[in-house]
């Protein structure tokens, strides 16, 4: 089939290499002028396979209300006239529930223990360069109740197949030296040796790099208008330059998704996420962490980027419901900033950090949002919120099973676009 592909982020660029290798010809289209511009250009970085537990977690509410307060919190409202903000947060609330935190948990394990696989197969067969390294990951807690709550889900997780253990304060130091400043303040940590890094943005740069001598057609600055339908199945979309047609449409546009399902009636339940990082450069004399670490108390995470090219620390978190706009401010940064140097001040010279803001395609449930949209044609690859990078060779490849109509490796219908959580937020199509 001819499928075009809207979207050239991390969800896109996976769906039209799994789409080549099952023997399609695919075009993608971005309004970007280059593959992995959007949320997935200097994101996190971590392939967090073993950390999937959504944002709606119970106490989450409780919490929220204290950080609506605080300028400086990891997760921020900015109240909005808008129905789609107000939407989305109770749809979120409503998922806040223990019974759906671990529903949940459980589902998106599968997931990224299918995408790990993927991941893997993926260099078996291309020498992909994008910082790519299993240096395992350290969650590290400064308050003793919260690591025993963590120690629950490494129990939880355990009967899943993760690997994990629960290290103490020393332990951890001794495991990271780079978080030294740190000692004294920390209570312990969980370290899950198998947990991956990678640069997204250079991610999607290589899928172009091997998917054009396959034959695969891409189009940036390119701006998919609207759906183009025949007989009511997706042909191919309208642009400036002229209508573009195709077999088949993958709709993978993050979190501008929404706007070209809502003139047919369908409403995706995403709003954007924002969420800002920082890039260190670091030399040899630094002291930087080697290993990925996520500071709980500030919600941060630090990924080391380590290549031929040089060496990074990509530093990135908070949650701003703000809309639809990549802003930076500068007071947000500054606090990242702040409380990044204070965790690492070794790390390098700080006042060298790229910033970057990005949005986050988020559904309510913290699940994204793979197969059948209720357009013929159309197929949707949206709402990977903040595990984009994790599970996009997961959901890739289900996707493509479906659209050839084989069984997928997984069940699907946990990330269907009508499900338990989503289903009061879904309009009928037109
Ligand atoms: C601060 C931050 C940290 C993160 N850290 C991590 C992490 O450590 N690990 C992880 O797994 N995930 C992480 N994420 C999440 C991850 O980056 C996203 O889930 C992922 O990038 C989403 O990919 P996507 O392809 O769906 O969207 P995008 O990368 O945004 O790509 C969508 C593309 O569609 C294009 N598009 C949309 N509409 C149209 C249209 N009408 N016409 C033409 N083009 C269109 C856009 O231009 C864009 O390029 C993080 C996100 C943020 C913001």
């Amino acid at each position: 089939m001819r499928i075009l592909v809207i979207g050239a982020g991390v969800a896109g660029m996976t769906a039209a290499y799994s789409l080549t290798q099952s023997g399609h010809q695919v075009t993608v289209l971005d309004r970007e002028p280059l593959a992995g511009n959007g949320a997935s250009f200097a994101n996190g970085a971590q392939l967090s396979y073993s950390y999937v537990a959504p944002l709606a977690a119970p106490g989450v509410a409780k919490k929220a209300l204290g950080w609506m307060l605080d300028a400086e919190a990891p997760l921020r409202l900015h109240p909005r006239l808008e129905p789609a903000q107000w939407r989305w947060l109770l749809d979120f609330l409503r998922c806040c529930t223990a019974e759906r935190f671990e529903a949940t948990t459980v589902e998106l394990l599968g997931l990224g223990a299918y995408s790990r696989r993927m991941v893997h197969n993926l260099l078996q067969r291309e020498a992909l360069e994008f910082a790519w390294a299993v240096n395992g990951k350290l969650v590290v807690y400064r308050d003793e109740k919260e690591l025993a709550g963590a120690a629950e889900v490494v129990r939880l997780q355990a009967r899943h197949g993760s690997e994990q253990a629960v290290l103490d304060a020393g332990e951890c130091l001794a495991l990271e030296p780079a978080l030294e400043a740190l000692r004294g303040v920390l209570a312990g940590g969980i370290h899950t040796p198998s947990e991956e890094v990678g640069d997204a943005h250079r991610f999607c740069q290589e899928l172009r790099r091997v998917l054009a001598p396959q034959g695969v057609e891409f189009l940036f600055g390119r701006n998919a208008l609207g759906l183009l339908l025949q007989n009511g199945a997706a042909r191919g979309v309208t642009t400036v330059e002229g209508p573009l047609h195709a077999d088949a449409v993958v709709l993978a546009g993050g979190a501008a998704a929404v706007h070209l399902l809502r003139p047919h009636g369908i409403r995706l339940p995403i709003y954007p996420l924002r969420g800002y990082s920082l890039t260190l450069p670091v030399a040899a004399h630094h002291l930087s962490p080697r290993i990925s670490i996520t500071d709980s108390h500030h919600k941060i995470v630090y990924a080391p980027l380590q290549d031929r090219h040089g060496h990074q620390l990509r530093v990135a978190g908070m949650v701003d419901l703000a809309g639809e706009k990549a802003e930076q401010p500068a007071r947000r940064l500054a606090t990242l900033s702040r409380q990044a140097e204070a965790s690492f001040p070794a790390a390098g010279d700080w006042t060298q950090a790229r910033s970057w803001a990005g949005l986050r395609p988020a559904t309510p449930d913290g699940k994204p949002i793979i197969g059948a949209s209720g357009i013929p044609g159309l197929w949707l690859n949206v709402g990977h919120g903040a595990l984009g990078f994790t599970l996009a060779p997961a959901t890739a490849q289900l996707l493509t099973d479906m659209i050839d109509g084989q069984a997928p490796a997984l069940d699907p219908a946990p990330f269907a676009l009508r499900r338990p959580t989503t289903a009061q937020s879904v309009a009928a199509p037109a």
